[in-house]
């Protein structure tokens, strides 16, 4: 119903299932009927999905929004039109990029399964309102886009710190963390979304959690044999 609700996870997931181009129609700025910034969110999601669709080696002319109001059929059946034969003269997905179906869907899955760290990482632009809203179109820049991907950052718990009191584990929102009551923990790097909640609540007393900065390689786990805690701390 809102252009401010579609998520950049929809977009990809449309395009991973096949889809050749995505549309959203979106009221004019300034006409929200639910949130006032609504469509200028939709404007920031949609530059920055162009970008991330240009990373994975996709022609970003084939993500487009447009202003249309619910009144105005006339402009929405251009709009359809112009953008079905945008995406014909593009052909299938993949095919004018010089890109496998394979190598299509492994690059969108790259970016999809970065898609809550992303959302995260960027959130203050993507709720930035800019009143001229072409502006969104140089709003983010390749090179911060690349970063993203590159200069990740990844949170680890140190063996010799962690207590076991389950503080982290209980505040992940993803389950990533495994452990149990004075049991070291451990983060499953595969699905941390690197929101950095566990290194928010593990108390300060035990500051078990560290945060990696600048892509740096994450230690390995600590086999199970040797995950009792044996020391409390002072
Ligand atoms: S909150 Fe800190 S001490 Fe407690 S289990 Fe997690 S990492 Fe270990
Ligand atoms: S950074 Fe967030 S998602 Fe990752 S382990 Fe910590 S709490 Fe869970």
């Amino acid at each position: 119903m809102c252009g401010g609700r579609v998520d950049l996870a929809f977009v990809f997931r449309a395009f991973e299932k096949g889809a050749d181009g995505v549309l959203i129609c979106s009221c004019w700025p300034g006409e929200c009927h639910y949130v006032p910034e609504g469509n200028y969110n939709a404007a920031s999601m949609t530059s920055l999905g162009k970008k991330l669709l240009e990373h994975a080696g996709i022609n970003p002319d084939r993500f487009k929004l447009q202003w249309v109001t619910a009144s105005e059929g006339i402009r929405f059946a251009d709009t359809v039109t112009e953008f079905t034969n945008t995406v014909r003269e593009l052909g299938p997905l993949g095919s004018s990029e010089g890109l496998s179906e394979e190598d299509v869907k492994a690059n969108l899955q790259g970016v999809i399964k970065e898609i809550p760290y992303i959302k995260i990482a960027m959130r203050e632009k993507l709720l930035t309102h800019l009143d001229n809203t072409d502006d969104y179109a140089n709003f983010y820049t390749k090179e911060e886009v690349e970063k993203l991907f590159t200069e990740k950052p990844s949170y680890y718990i140190d063996p010799e710190k962690c207590q076991g009191c389950g503080t982290c584990r209980r505040n992940c929102p993803v389950d990533a963390i495994d452990g149990d009551k004075k049991i070291i923990h451990i983060i499953d790097q595969e699905k941390c979304i690197r929101c950095g909640s566990c290194l928010d609540v593990c108390p300060p007393k035990f500051s078990a959690v560290t945060k990696l900065e600048g892509g740096a390689a994450v230690p390995p786990p600590v086999p199970d044999d040797k995950r009792a805690v044996v020391k409390q701390a002072s």
